[in-house]
């Protein structure tokens, strides 16, 4: 933790900078003299990947993914085609695509997890790992169900169960993950 750049904060909205920046707080607009020594309790390059956000924005991927999923499976029961273009040809292609991605949320959840709290065995990242599991089965399961070569329509129905199912995880994973967002740690302190 060897930083030794100097840091303050604007004790109205919570704002960091850096010192000698000078000037109102660019976040809220406070005056100068709203800013108070602060102490930065992680190191510079694990504030800087918690800075990048790579899984909450890994996973609006995913998450906008299963959403036009959806949105398609509905569209196809009324039409094969939208403005000349294939309902069923995209879908395909979408289905492939949806386990990499929910892959990829996972990937980035745990490195996520383990930067920002040290551990993964919380109560909410347990349960965010046990839930991002099931969606990955099931987007496999989507996977499948849909190349099934069939026009069974209780087949279909279970394609729309499963899609409509991944895409209510999906949105409570990523609930879980916003109200993760508060106790961002680590966070500094004010400076004595
Ligand atoms: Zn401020």
């Amino acid at each position: 933790m060897s930083d030794k750049a100097e840091y303050e904060y604007c004790r109205l909205c919570g704002y960091v900078r850096r010192v000698g920046k000078g000037g109102v707080c660019p976040a809220c607009g406070a005056r100068e003299r709203a800013f108070l020594p602060y102490e930065h309790k992680a190191s510079e390059q694990r504030r800087m990947f918690l800075k990048l956000d790579v899984h909450p924005v890994s996973v609006h991927f995913t998450i906008s993914y299963i959403a036009v999923i959806a949105l398609l499976y509905i569209i196809s029961i009324f039409s094969s085609e939208l403005v000349g273009i294939s309902i069923e040809g995209t879908r395909d292609l979408q289905i492939i695509f949806f386990p990499f991605l929910v892959i990829g949320g996972g990937i980035t959840g745990i490195i996520d997890g383990k930067i920002r709290f040290r551990k993964l065995t919380t109560p909410y990242l347990q349960r965010k790992i046990i839930l991002g599991s099931g969606l990955f089965v099931i987007s496999v399961l989507i996977f499948f169900v849909h190349n099934l070569s069939t026009t069974d329509g209780l087949i279909g129905l279970l394609e729309g169960l499963l899609i409509f199912s991944a895409f209510g995880i999906a949105s409570y994973l990523g609930w879980i993950g916003a109200e993760m967002i508060c106790p961002i740690v680590p966070v500094g302190r004010p400076k004595e």
